[in-house]
């Protein structure tokens, strides 16, 4: 679950870069007709937030207890609240 949104993360940065990049290198050439890869870039920004927001808040819930391990970023062994290994 973590993993899945560490790698939505970077997936979504990349393609965040990427298309910044072109809407860049189109904005140069002259070419004003970006609305596509300004839409790619909304979504992608938007997946970016909530893989970080799922990393953060859902990716570090303790399995035992539901709690979330807000304290090391989920990078403890273990949790927190009830102390059982995550
Ligand atoms: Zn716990």
């Amino acid at each position: 679950m973590k993993k899945a949104c560490v790698w939505l993360a970077i997936i979504s940065a990349i393609v965040l870069l990427i298309t910044l990049g072109v809407v860049g290198v189109k904005l140069l050439d002259g070419n004003y007709d970006t609305t596509a890869e300004v839409i790619i870039t909304g979504i992608s920004f938007v997946i970016f937030l909530g893989s970080v927001a799922c990393y953060k808040f859902i990716g570090s819930r303790c399995p035992h207890c539901g709690k979330v391990n807000d304290t090391l970023l989920g990078k403890s062994k273990f949790c927190p609240h009830c102390g059982k290994e995550i």
